[in-house]
């Protein structure tokens, strides 16, 4: 099974290896070349509403998958403790729907922090003065 090997970099380096996954803490982003060949570079943002970064001492997981539906090659596939699996492609509708259903997530995540915060502002200023 094709693996990536992966580094932790400050900055992203100009010149993307192929094979390798650069992860940069400091901007929450990790880069990799499409892994078809097609020479193209992957950008994941990690963030609570975009893709989770697992490292475990040793190997890397991205999670979800990574669908390149803007490429030509459309490649999609898992990384799983540094290992590639290919997943089916999907069709344009799956896509729509995904990319609606990834909308959705990061306006109730938001909406909801928004909430938490308004809650621990309450509880420690407005509350204290009420009760
Ligand atoms: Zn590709």
């Amino acid at each position: 099974m094709k693996t990536l090997q992966h580094k932790f970099v400050e900055v992203i380096p100009e010149n993307v290896g192929e094979g390798f996954l650069y992860i940069s803490l400091r901007y929450c982003t990790a880069i990799h070349k499409c892994v078809c060949g097609c020479g193209n570079e992957v950008v994941t943002p990690i963030s609570p509403t975009d893709w989770k970064l697992t490292f475990d001492g040793d190997t890397i997981t991205l999670y979800p998958s990574i669908g390149n539906w803007n490429f030509k090659c459309r490649s999609h596939y898992w990384i799983t403790n540094s290992a590639i699996r290919h997943a089916p492609k999907w069709t344009i509708g799956e896509v729509e729907s995904g990319r609606q259903a990834e909308k959705k997530d990061k306006i109730r995540y938001y909406k909801q922090k928004k909430k938490g915060k308004w809650r621990s502002f309450f509880r420690r200023w407005v509350a204290p003065v009420l009760c």
